[in-house]
């Protein structure tokens, strides 16, 4: 019997979780910077809240939720993005009535979908995202995307697009609604069993099906832009001269829509263009969801968010080639050639700890030599030799491996010694 992580899992190996963890960091700074605090929901919701909030006629409630019954008959989800369970949140702590508005939170951790696994496609994933409700400041949506675009600039990714698009308030998107229905009707037959389904649900998800998107029918479809009314225009030139303000590059993108249903006005996403990269170009989507928090039983609090996932980050990385700062962290490696100096091995390792010095020793019984190579594998800064003689003069040789210098320090100055020097 072998056993195999479940399909579209992956194992997160020492070596690489460095990097994971560096890119937490990033994204940790730039919330706190941005006042973005973290709010932690549970892993798994009641079915209902995704199906309200994200949308019955979306993939993800269609055919992609882990859904399953607990022991007590309640039907129960894990959760396939961030933003219907910070809403849920928002509304059942009453976050409407805090004085400051908007309410900005973030999360971090990982996500499930029942999804076809590919290259930047896991059925666990673990998305990144943040959420500002109780505000219809356009200011606010630019805010949202600079710091989107700063996580990955962050990074190090140099080979980003920012794509935008507005779709209008309820007025804009109904009347572009009934014109789709007239476009795409006539020739349903030639879309897949979804398009079909979608027609009349919400056929504004036909222009970002996957299937069909080659189609020639959906690059002529009638573009939302052409009906947004005078508030939506004047709403999405709003957004633009901030993002103008703040320098940042964009791309109007008239046929990007978001693949979740609340979404209105701002929706954006940001792309790698990076050669090499792959089918999936997408690495970050967000927008506005004005409707949200109402349609799971709050008040009007107009909200604005992203989502994106750490492993379609490293992906970008790794088709950028760029190498993540993570330093080699080891700072000591203690070898011990005897059984006394074993016992002083232990003590003085304990002893660095505490004071913060990354150290090692050998738990395998080895030889001096074959623990000076355990040392050099595990790229050890600093070196201590423990025998017979430095246990006598209470002193040891502490070696630099990068420079191959040495200097006798006494034991009890050690401490200092390598909190000055690591
Ligand atoms: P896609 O069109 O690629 O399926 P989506 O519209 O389903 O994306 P969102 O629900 O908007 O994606 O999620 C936001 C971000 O989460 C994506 O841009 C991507 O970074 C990440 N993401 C979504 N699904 C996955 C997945 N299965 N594996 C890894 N990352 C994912
Ligand atoms: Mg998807």
């Amino acid at each position: 019997m072998s056993f195999k992580v479940p399909r579209g899992t992956q194992d997160i190996l020492p070596g690489e979780s460095e990097k994971w963890q560096k890119i937490e960091g990033i994204m940790r700074h730039l919330c706190h910077v941005y006042r973005y605090p973290e709010l932690r929901t549970p892993m798994f919701e009641s079915t209902e809240l995704f199906q309200r909030g994200v949308g019955d006629s979306t993939d993800i409630v269609q055919k992609e939720m882990y859904t399953f019954e607990d022991r007590g008959g309640r039907s129960l989800t894990l959760r396939p993005e961030g933003t219907a369970s910070i809403s849920r949140s928002y509304v059942e702590h009453k976050m409407y009535g805090y004085a400051d508005q908007p309410v900005k939170v973030s999360y971090l951790g990982p996500m499930f979908r029942y999804e076809r696994s590919q290259k930047g496609r896991y059925r666990q994933f673990v998305q990144f995202g943040v959420e500002a409700i109780g505000s219809k400041d356009p200011a606010v949506d630019a805010e949202v995307i600079e710091l989107a675009m700063r996580v990955y600039q962050e990074a190090g990714l140099k080979h980003l697009k920012l794509v935008i698009n507005s779709l209008g308030d309820k007025e804009v998107r109904d009347a572009h609604r009934d014109a789709l229905i007239a476009h795409f009707e006539p020739h349903i037959g030639e879309f897949c069993a979804d398009c079909q389904k979608r027609l009349q649900q919400n056929p504004l998800r036909i222009l970002d099906c996957k299937v069909d998107a080659a189609n020639p029918l959906i690059e002529q479809a009638p573009q939302l832009t052409n009906y947004l009314n005078e508030e939506s225009a004047a709403y999405f030139d709003q957004v633009k001269k901030y993002l103008d303000a703040l320098g940042i590059d964009y791309v109007v993108d008239p046929n990007l829509v978001r693949g979740l249903d609340y979404y209105n006005h701002t929706a954006f996403e940001i792309m790698s263009t990076a050669e090499g990269f792959g089918a999936i170009t997408t690495l970050c989507g967000g927008g506005r969801y004005n409707g949200l928090v109402e349609e799971i039983g709050g008040p009007e609090s107009p909200g604005i968010g992203f989502g994106m996932s750490i492993e379609r980050l490293l992906l970008a990385l790794e088709a950028e080639e760029v190498a993540l700062n993570i330093e080699n962290d080891l700072d000591l490696f203690i070898v011990a050639m005897d059984e006394d100096a074993k016992l002083k091995a232990v003590e003085l390792t304990s002893s660095f700890r505490v004071k913060g010095i990354a150290t090692e020793i050998d738990y395998a019984g080895r030889k001096m030599k074959a623990q000076m190579k355990a040392a050099d594998r595990l790229n050890a800064k600093y070196v201590i030799v423990l025998g017979g003689s430095e246990l006598e003069e209470q002193a040891a040789n502490v070696k630099n491996m990068e420079t191959g210098d040495q200097e006798k320090v006494p034991f009890h100055d050690l401490v200092n010694y390598l909190l000055a020097h690591k």
